[in-house]
């Protein structure tokens, strides 16, 4: 959908349906059916089925802001003219994106909407490019566009570079040549050392994202996603790169709050939150 469409908050909820179609023949499906509302918009999908009112009007609501700051954010890219679905799933989880379907699915347990700009940016710029650029492009618009906010996954506590800075003192640091290649950024919340490497790699993406913005500026960040090739969108050698990145990001956050102090702004530390801080200590 475009966002020059102007998203209209009527407040008044439309039950329009159960997702699936039955036939006699199909077999007895023992899952209950979401609750589909039509909302500003939006197809907010409920799978819990117990999702009251003002939650749905307030995903709905959080959606909109989301799409209008992201697309104003980053006019390049336009959403396709289809109607994006949120789905809320019975359960905790990592949210996650299927930018084909314009799906974005979050868990009732673990329902972060300040997450959304960054489910957002995936499906504007529909992942076309390795993970290290699409999730650089993702945090780093959520970080703008939420300067406030330090509480996103993955990087609580403080900013990108800041955990970056604090890589550095630990030494901890994986490699932009590394980061830059890495296949995947998927991680769980049931720890584990690709766990760890994984939530680092957000924060480096991010931090170096918000480095070739504030160093290069936007048209070279955009020659950059376009190119996927660091030597070729920027016009330099990648050791030099690197070495610049991480020596702005130390000069920003000089004294970077610790792991476990930036992790635990946000309450009592998990394992997996000890196990991130052991990997950011190197270990
Ligand atoms: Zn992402």
């Amino acid at each position: 959908m475009s966002v020059n469409r102007g998203i209209v908050w009527g407040g008044v909820l439309a039950l329009v349906g159960a997702v699936g179609a039955c036939s006699a023949d199909a077999p007895v499906d023992p899952t209950p059916e979401p609750l589909v509302y039509d909302v500003g918009g939006f197809r907010i999908e409920d799978a819990t089925r117990q999702a009251s009112a003002g939650l749905i009007d307030s995903i709905a609501v959080a959606l909109g802001a989301a799409v209008t700051s992201v697309t104003g954010f980053l006019p390049e890219f336009t959403l396709p003219d289809d109607t994006i679905t949120f789905r809320l799933l019975e359960g905790g989880g990592i949210p996650y994106v299927t930018t084909d379907a314009l799906l974005i699915v979050q868990w009732n347990q673990d329902l972060a909407l300040e997450y959304l700009p960054h489910q957002v940016t995936h499906l504007l710029t529909g992942y076309l490019r390795r993970p290290f650029l699409e999730e650089g492009i993702a945090v780093y618009a959520t970080e703008v566009l939420d300067s406030t906010s330090m509480i996103m996954n993955p990087y609580r506590g403080q900013p990108p570079h800041a955990w970056v800075s604090l890589f550095e003192q630990s030494g901890s640091t994986i490699p932009l040549a590394t980061v830059f290649a890495a296949g995947g950024l998927a991680y769980s919340y049931t720890g584990s050392s690709s766990d760890a490497s994984a939530w680092q790699l957000f924060i480096e993406a991010g931090s170096f994202t918000r480095w070739v913005f504030a160093v290069f500026g936007r048209d070279a960040w955009l020659q950059l996603y376009e190119s996927d090739d660091l030597a070729t969108g920027l016009n330099g050698n990648p050791i030099d790169l690197e070495r610049a990145w991480l020596t702005a990001a130390r000069d920003s956050y000089p004294n970077p709050l610790t792991c476990e102090d930036a992790l635990g702004t946000r309450g009592p530390l998990t394992t997996r939150d000890q196990f991130w801080c052991a990997r950011a200590r190197g270990q």
